[in-house]
């Protein structure tokens, strides 16, 4: 278990994460996302123990990582934003290098073996790791975050830069690592695939939830924007007879004498031939009319006050 307590962060008169709490229970995979420069990256490395913190505490396994950090260290496995690559070694070489500086007890050959299997490199071994390819390298970062089998597992962005075809793959390595690790990714795309999610801005926690609680926050109800010409209260009670109609809003009146309306309703159902009979009754015109669920996406785009880098990644 991770647990992060009041964590605050000062760079010199900035604050980079302001008085954070969050606890990653064991075995959870969570995302940790936010835009860029919403302090990702300066909480992972003071649960990491690589950053003091300004105040706070950070607490893996019931250790705390300032008063044990050698102890707490070794339960984590650290892919920071740049992975510490020595790019001139091979990948076994490397593996090997960082299995001794790591003074990892496990039988060397089997568990380097073990690791380059489960991040699907075995083949890459003998290739110096400036030759591969950006998503190889990653997966090199990623079997040196594995190196010692610890229980956490902390990843920077591991999926920034990569093709969509090298995130995919890279995702379905950490749904894996999630079977007998904790993990804790960072991501400034708010689509990822995670148990729970904690979303950071500008410093701050905005939002902690289980994904599935907050996709089915988001997707209870569906919402169809109308543009209409004709009487409001005609339109508006016609609306209100649609059985799948929950709720009706007029949101505002163009200049044109038209008004908007939002319609609620619910989910399964398609009301769109409905509102065109129900206006046709009335003799009201449609000039528009949108569907628009609220998404995810949308959620987090809300919570983050708009200020989201606008680099989309559809994966
Ligand atoms: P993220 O990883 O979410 O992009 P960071 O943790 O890197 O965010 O940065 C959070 C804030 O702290 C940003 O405003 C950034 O400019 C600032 N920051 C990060 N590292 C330093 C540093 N070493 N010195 C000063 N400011 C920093
Ligand atoms: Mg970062």
């Amino acid at each position: 278990m991770v647990e992060v307590k009041n964590l605050t962060k000062f760079y010199g008169s900035i604050k980079a994460v302001d008085d954070i709490s969050f606890t990653v229970e064991t075995g959870e995979v969570l995302g940790f996302l936010g835009p860029n420069g919403a302090g990702k990256s300066t909480t992972m490395n003071m649960i990491t123990g690589y950053l003091s913190s300004t105040s706070g505490t950070v607490t893996i396994d019931g250790c705390e990582i300032l008063d044990d950090p050698i102890h707490a260290k070794s339960k984590i496995g650290y892919l920071p934003e740049i992975p510490p690559l020595y790019i001139d070694m091979t990948v076994k070489k490397y593996l090997e290098f960082m299995f001794d500086l790591k003074k990892v007890k496990l039988p060397k050959k089997e568990h380097i073996d073990e690791v380059m299997r489960l991040t699907k490199i075995t083949e890459q071994a003998d290739r110096i790791i400036k030759h591969l390819s950006k998503g190889y390298r990653q997966r090199v970062g990623l079997a040196q975050a594995l190196l010692g089998n610890p229980p956490v597992i902390i990843l920077d962005e591991p999926t920034v830069g990569l093709d969509p075809k090298q995130i995919i793959e890279i995702r379905k390595l950490i749904r894996n690592l999630g079977k007998k690790h904790t993990v804790i990714f960072s991501s400034h795309v708010l689509s990822e695939v995670c148990d729970r999610i904690v979303v950071i801005s500008k410093g701050k926690i905005v939002a902690d939830a289980k994904t599935d609680e907050l996709s089915a926050q988001v997707s209870g109800g569906q919402k169809l924007s109308l543009t209409a010409e004709g009487s409001s209260a005609d339109i508006t009670e016609a609306i209100k007879k649609i059985p799948a109609v929950k709720r009706v809003t007029k949101t505002g009146s163009n200049a044109d004498g038209s008004g908007k309306y939002m319609i609620e309703y619910e989910t399964s159902s398609d009301i769109r031939r409905d509102v065109y009979n129900a206006m046709v009754r009335v003799g009201a015109v449609i000039l528009d009319m949108q569907s628009g669920n609220e998404t995810l996406e949308d959620m987090f785009l809300k919570l983050t006050s708009g200020k989201y880098d606008s680099r989309k990644e559809d994966m």
